[in-house]
């Protein structure tokens, strides 16, 4: 069928691994380089996140876990809400509607949602 990946298990993104919702919003390169890009440049590689849950842990804790400013708390929170919402629309604009997923494009939207 057209428009469908030979295997849907494949990252959509990437396309280096299979496609989990640990892989998606802690492991892709494709995510770890719209960190990179951010606000608060982030090597989630490094962070040694293993699940959602200690990713969600971070979040509600981004003070004593990643060094944010006290004042900054909320509005890391939102990016990085935006930025796993980003994600997820680019990966289903991917896989319904075979559109080309550019880590630049989701970024500049990222910001334009951000701002
Ligand atoms: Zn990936």
């Amino acid at each position: 069928m057209q428009g469908v990946p030979p295997n849907s298990n494949t990252c959509q993104l990437c396309g280096a691994a299979e496609e989990t919702v640990t892989h998606l919003f802690l492991d892709c390169p494709f995510l770890l380089r719209v960190w990179r890009s951010g606000p608060w440049p982030l090597d989630l590689s490094a962070l040694g996140l293993q699940s959602m849950v200690d990713w969600i842990k971070l979040l509600l804790n981004p003070i004593t876990a990643h060094n944010v400013n006290p004042d900054d708390e909320h509005a890391f929170v939102v990016y990085a809400v935006i930025v796993m919402d980003s994600l997820w629309f680019a990966r289903n604009q991917k896989v319904h509607h075979n559109t080309s997923a550019d880590p630049n494009v989701i970024f500049q939207s990222i910001q334009r949602c951000y701002k």
